[in-house]
């Protein structure tokens, strides 16, 4: 090993970042001679929420080398296969963003091209019945993929997980300390820095202990400890974009039949989540209150309940944005100390898992080279860039005007990348991944049929294909999308069978 290698990592926060960056990068750097310390405050204790996933976290798992079915045993955790939201394009609406794609791509193009042209021919079957996931969530049904049934859409059945975020911080915590994290309880009162180049070379402990360290990764939640209160990163503030500004959050009892999926309910000035957990149901109502107060906010959300309430209700305040830097000199910040996007695509925790993976590609040593800092830095803010875009565009995309904050979101100005989308999307139904972004063809497309932008045209080259060729296969995809749902259980014996497993 070269002398001038990191040996000290800091972790500072304990919460799904924390945790997550512990349990990671114990896996990854397993050197003898690196420590990796983790501290964290009880009496400040966690955000406690982000609880709904996307299928990337799958990757994450298998990279930690986790039993998916012990996962699932010790989370809590019920299987997800998109997200439900209602009233968004106008009330009444009901639609579902899935994981997987709509029947398949055919002679160069997108599916959505075909579909598009029998539908405007008024003879298309519903778009959700070419989709097994939509199928499989509105049915109540789940199982994994069969990747040796190819050529099927159940070798591909794509899926996440809804969790308890206490429970995940916990397990995760249980991996990175059997990996040699030491963990270390405490409340930082402040950090020192380096006078010749501005590091930050150790955090003090309430108890008089001084923690040192090379590279300190900052998951302190939305104070951002280091990144903000020590190096004073600046943040940029995209509330103009995104006006929910704060949350209400409550537990209430199980659902009686787990649905595999999240609900996004748009409600006066936001929108309710409700994540069905094997043994209870997470609740939120995401808000702005330049619109509404924390009192409405809170009938609203106890009035979408399902259930009966089981938790007191607690509310968080947060600003939609990006750190100027989420790496500066030292400190690397993850999770709510980098920027926060609000939780309506369920993006935050593989925001964190992203973070982690590019820290391993551009991992420093003593110098921290700036070029890796600065590349760092773009890809990561291109990654919220284009998240925010597609948040955006649920909120934009509506006929809501029934209350000052849809008529504010309607009229909004949005970012010019965001604008030229829509309006190639509006001619021609033609939609693009950028630079292998987050979410492709398949969400854009969701979100805006779902919200009821119909585009003018389609590609033409869907036209080449016979009428009686396009109708013959689009019947067949319809025909053998139906008969893969008849072979899934329902989720809720599924779960039972992997439970009882244990
Ligand atoms: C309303 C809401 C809903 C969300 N829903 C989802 C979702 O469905 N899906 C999703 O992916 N994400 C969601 N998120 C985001 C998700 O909750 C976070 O990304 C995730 O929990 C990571 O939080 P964190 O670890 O960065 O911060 P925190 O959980 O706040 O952890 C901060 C840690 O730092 C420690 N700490 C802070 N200050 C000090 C100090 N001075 N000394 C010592 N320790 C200190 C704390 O004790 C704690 O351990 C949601 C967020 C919000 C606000």
């Amino acid at each position: 090993m070269q002398s001038n290698d990191i040996k000290n990592i800091v972790i500072v926060g304990g919460g799904t970042a924390g945790w997550m960056a512990a349990a990671a990068l114990s896996k990854l750097l397993y050197a003898d001679d690196i420590n990796i310390r983790l501290i964290e405050s009880e009496a400040i204790g966690t955000v406690g929420v982000g609880e709904a996933t996307i299928p990337h976290i799958l990757y994450f798992n298998r990279l930690l080398g986790l039993d998916e079915n012990d996962f699932i045993r010790q989370t809590n955790a019920t299987f997800k296969l998109g997200i439900e939201f209602v009233d968004w394009g106008k009330l009444g609406d009901s639609y579902i963003h899935p994981f997987g794609p709509y029947g398949f791509d055919m002679e160069g193009m997108h599916f959505h091209h075909l579909w598009l042209r029998q539908h405007k021919q008024g003879k298309a079957k519903p778009i959700d019945e070419f989709n097994l996931q939509i199928l499989a969530a509105k049915a109540g049904k789940f199982m994994r993929d069969k990747p040796d049934m190819k050529g099927s859409p159940l070798s591909t059945i794509a899926y996440a997980f809804q969790f308890d975020a206490a429970l995940y911080v916990k397990f995760l915590r249980n991996v990175a300390e059997k990996r040699g994290v030491i963990r270390k309880e405490g409340k930082i009162t402040h950090a020192s820095v380096n006078s010749d180049n501005g590091h930050v070379s150790s955090v003090h402990l309430e108890n008089g202990e001084v923690i040192s360290g090379d590279l300190f990764i900052d998951c302190s939640g939305f104070d951002g400890l280091l990144i903000e209160k020590t190096l004073k990163t600046g943040y940029d503030d995209w509330s103009h974009y995104l006006p929910c500004n704060s949350a209400v959050t409550r537990l209430s009892e199980r659902l009686d039949d787990l649905p595999p999926y999240t609900r996004a309910t748009a409600k006066t000035a936001g929108w309710q989540w409700r994540i069905p957990l094997q043994s209870r149901t997470g609740n939120g109502y995401v808000f702005s209150n330049q619109f509404i107060s924390d009192e409405e906010a809170l009938t609203t959300l106890n009035a979408g309940l399902d259930k009966a309430p089981t938790s007191d209700p607690r509310y968080l305040r947060f600003t939609t944005g990006i750190r100027k830097q989420v790496w500066n000199k030292n400190v690397v910040s993850l999770g709510l100390s980098a920027g926060f996007l609000e939780p309506l695509e369920s993006t935050s925790i593989h925001l964190i898992q992203t973070a982690i993976a590019r820290l391993m590609t551009n991992f420093p040593d003593k110098s921290f080279n700036q070029p890796d800092i600065d590349y760092y830095n773009a890809r990561t803010r291109l990654e919220y860039e284009q998240i925010r875009d597609f948040l955006i565009l649920h909120y934009k995309a509506t006929t809501r005007d029934d209350s000052e904050f849809w008529r504010y979101c309607k009229d909004m100005a949005i970012p010019a990348s965001l604008e030229q989308r829509i309006a190639i999307y509006k001619e021609n139904a033609r939609l693009y991944r950028h630079d292998n972004e987050l979410f492709n063809h398949v969400s854009w497309f969701a979100v805006f049929h779902g919200q009821g932008i119909i585009p003018k045209a389609y590609n033409p080259i869907a036209n080449q294909l016979p009428v009686y060729e396009l109708d013959k296969r689009l019947e067949e995809i319809h025909k053998v999308t139906s008969k893969c749902l008849d072979h899934m259980p329902d989720h809720q014996s599924y779960l039972s069978r992997i439970i009882a497993e244990s």
